[in-house]
C-alpha cells in the first residue's frame, strides 16, 4: 500500500513568528483533537505523510518547532552541485543538515517563471536521488497545451526527460512524483477529479512502460493545483491519486489540518 501524501508549499510565504506558529497550532491539534489524533495515528502507522515546505529562510525555524516527527520538511527547490562558487544557491548537504526529508523539484514556477530546463531538473533530480533527500518531481501542462489536446505528450516528454536514466527500485523507492496542471495553479480553476485522475494514471502508465510492475505500483504520485477542503476528499478517492500538493491553502493550519482529516 501507497502511504499518503499530503505535502504543504509555503512559496514565498510566512515569516518566523507565523512559522512557528504554524508548526505549533499543528502539533497541538495532532495531540489534543479527537481529528488531529486519528491523523497523528494515521501518520505513525505510515497510512499517511504529513509535509510543509517552507521558504529556506524559515527552515530552521520550523525544525526547532517540531516536537515530534508527524510533520516532515521539504524544500522547495535545490542546485545540483554539492558546493562551491554557485552564488544564491543551496545544496543537498545543506538540506539534509536542515533536516529535509523532500525537496520539490521543477515547480510550474521554477520552469516558467525561473526558466529551468529539462537538462537542469533532470540534473537536479539525479543529484537528489544520489542524497538522503527524496525528490518530488512535478511535471504539468499549460492552459494551452492541455487545450490543444497535448496534455500526454506534455508530461511523456517531461518525464522522459527526468528519467531516461533512472533504474526501476529508484523510481519506486525514492521518487515522488507530482502532476500540477499549470492553469490549476493558484487560480482557483480545480482540475476536475476525473482529469486529476486521467493524467496521474497516465503518469503511473508511463512509469510501468518505462519501470515495469513493481516501480508502478510504488511509484507516489499526488495531484496540485487549487486543492482546498472542499475538493481535497474527492480527489483523493480517485485511485491514482497518492497526496496532494497544495500551495495557498497550505497557508493556513485550520486549512491544512481541514485538508489532513479528509485524506486518510
Ligand atoms: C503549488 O504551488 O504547488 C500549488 C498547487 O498551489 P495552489 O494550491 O495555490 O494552486
Amino acid at each position: 500500500m501507497r502511504t499518503k501524501m499530503i505535502a504543504g508549499n509555503w512559496k514565498m510565504n510566512h515569516n518566523r513568528q507565523t512559522a512557528k506558529a504554524f508548526i505549533e497550532a499543528m502539533e497541538e491539534w495532532f495531540g489534543k483533537d479527537a481529528a488531529g489524533k486519528s491523523a497523528a495515528s494515521a501518520v505513525s502507522s505510515g497510512k499517511i505523510e504529513v509535509v510543509v515546505a517552507p521558504p529556506f529562510t524559515l527552515m530552521e525555524r520550523v525544525d526547532a518547532a517540531r516536537k515530534t516527527d508527524l510533520i516532515q520538511l521539504s524544500a522547495q527547490n535545490v542546485y545540483f552541485e554539492r558546493k562551491g562558487a554557485f552564488t544564491g544557491e543551496i545544496s543537498l548537504p545543506m538540506l539534509e543538515e536542515a533536516g529535509c526529508k523532500y525537496v520539490i523539484i521543477g515547480h510550474s514556477e521554477r520552469r516558467h517563471v525561473f526558466n529551468e530546463s529539462d537538462e537542469e531538473l533532470k540534473r537536479k533530480l539525479i543529484a537528489t536521488l544520489e542524497s538522503r533527500v527524496l525528490p518530488i518531481f512535478c511535471v504539468g501542462e499549460l492552459l494551452e497545451e492541455r487545450q490543444a489536446g497535448k496534455m500526454e505528450k506534455v508530461l511523456k516528454a517531461q518525464l522522459d526527460a527526468a528519467w531516461a536514466s533512472l533504474t526501476s527500485d529508484v523510481v519506486g523507492e525514492m521518487l515522488v512524483v507530482a502532476y500540477e496542471p499549470v492553469w490549476a495553479i493558484g487560480t482557483g480553476q480545480t482540475a476536475s477529479d476525473s482529469d486529476a485522475e486521467d493524467a496521474c494514471d497516465y503518469i503511473r502508465t508511463l512509469a510501468f512502460d518505462k519501470f515495469g510492475t513493481s516501480a508502478c505500483e510504488s511509484l507516489r504520485i499526488l495531484y496540485g493545483g487549487s486543492v482546498k477542503p472542499e475538493n481535497s476528499k474527492s480527489l483523493m478517492q480517485q485511485p491514482n491519486i497518492d497526496g496532494l500538493l497544495i500551495g495557498g491553502a497550505s497557508l493556513e493550519a485550520e486549512t491544512f489540518k481541514a485538508i489532513i482529516s479528509k485524506s486518510f
